[in-house]
């Protein structure tokens, strides 16, 4: 059989559409990649950049299947990208130009969400523009929308994890010592929650610098000082540390929720803690995790402990309550984080490995109910 030659391989997945669009007119070029729709239509958010790889948007679409499935949502995996600068004056034109490009996709085959380069503001305008609430999540309040980051949905989630990894460990959580890499939206919500369950936070950090008291940090003076000052690294009533000695602090919990690959081999190998609970997507690099597991380390990877934003999502695009969210991460993060330690202990493989393995398992079930699963890839 004569074969298209792509720049990517099919598997047995997906993508399931991998569409490219564009207006000669405004300049406009993107891309909107469909993974996987047997568990429900494609979901993932935009990204805007002036240099995107198609590879990469199919990369981050597959993510987004695993993540869905984990997050035992009823969206398949999508990812969008737009080839501008988020910071040009004319990128609401460009934005409304994509939207309407793939008017006959959203939302009935592809939910727009929010990445890189994209806010509240921009799901606002893909509404206005195909004139659908349903065309987009992360839309503002007035629009139905649940503000994931206020609400600090994504560390309420990465929380849960720690709670359920300290039961693991047995280590009890009233006065359990956590370490915070990066004070933005998810790590700030790491805090606040973790204070909410009165453990110690004995460090923080963000990008200007870090600080430390091993008797526990004042969270809301915290939160407070970086409302006022934009940055926790002049925090008067801490001792500031070297940036990146909060990952190796002595502590029972490090939480990285800063961005991707921070934790690398040689930070792996010094690391105190006793548990390590990914708030930032892949910040733990795949030698530290292999270290970590030697180490005896309890590792809870970003698919399985930062799902609280997708299940934001989810919420608010069937018009449910800020509350409905907190109780369905509640629910489904422990679930899943009880269910993955046990199956990476009875199959002696890694706690992401049991991760995967428990979206793929979704994801072929629901292939299978719909007559469409076939083993061997594409093309063999
Ligand atoms: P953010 O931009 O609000 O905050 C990032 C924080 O990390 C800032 O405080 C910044 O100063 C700090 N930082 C950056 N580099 C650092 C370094 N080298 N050392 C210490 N601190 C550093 O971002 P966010 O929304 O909190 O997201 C953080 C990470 O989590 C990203 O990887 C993001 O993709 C991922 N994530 C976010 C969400 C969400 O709901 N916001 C959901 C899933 C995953």
């Amino acid at each position: 059989m004569k074969r298209i030659r792509l720049d990517f391989e099919p598997d047995e997945f997906g993508p399931e559409k991998v569409i490219c669009v564009s207006d000669p007119s405004n300049g406009m070029q993107g891309f909107l990649v469909i993974d996987n729709t047997a568990r429900g239509i494609g979901k993932g958010g935009i990204r805007m950049a002036p240099n995107l790889d198609l590879r990469e948007i199919i990369r981050l679409a597959r993510t987004m299947t695993w993540k869905n499935a984990l997050a035992d949502l009823p969206f398949g995996g999508a990812k969008g990208g737009i080839l501008w600068d988020p910071a040009s004056s004319d990128r609401e034109r460009i934005l409304r130009s994509y939207a309407r490009s793939l008017r006959s996709l959203i939302p009935n085959s592809y939910v727009c969400g929010l990445d890189m380069g994209l806010s509240e503001n921009d799901a606002a305008v893909i509404v206005d523009e195909l004139c659908d609430r349903k065309a987009a999540t992360g839309k503002p309040a007035f629009l139905g929308g649940i503000n994931y980051d206020q609400l600090g949905l994504t560390g309420f989630g990465v929380v849960r994890a720690i709670l359920v990894a300290l039961e693991e460990r047995k280590i009890p959580v009233v006065n359990a010592s956590i370490s915070i890499q990066g004070f933005g939206a998810v790590g700030r919500a790491v805090a606040r929650f973790a204070a909410e369950q009165r453990m110690k936070v004995v460090a923080v950090s963000d990008i200007c610098g870090a600080i430390a008291d091993p008797e526990g940090l004042n969270v809301d003076a915290l939160i407070e000082e970086w409302q006022k000052q934009g940055t926790i690294a002049g925090f008067a009533a801490a001792k500031p540390i070297p940036l990146g000695a909060e990952m190796t602090i002595s502590c029972d919990v490090f939480s990285p929720c800063a961005k991707e690959d921070t934790v690398d081999l040689e930070v792996a190998q010094k690391i105190q803690a006793r548990i390590v609970v990914e708030g930032a997507n892949m910040a733990v690099t795949p030698q530290a995790q292999e270290r970590l597991a030697q180490r005896d380390i309890l590792y809870i990877p970003d698919v399985i402990a930062n799902v609280g934003g997708v299940i934001g999502a989810y919420i608010e695009y069937v018009d449910g309550s800020a509350q409905t969210a907190f109780e369905r991460i509640r629910k489904t993060v422990d679930n899943n984080v009880r269910k993955i330690l046990e199956e990476a202990k009875h199959q002696g493989i890694s706690i992401r490995e049991a991760g995967m393995a428990m979206a793929r398992e979704r994801v072929i079930e629901a292939m299978k109910a719909k007559g469409i699963w076939k083993r061997r890839p594409i093309g063999e």
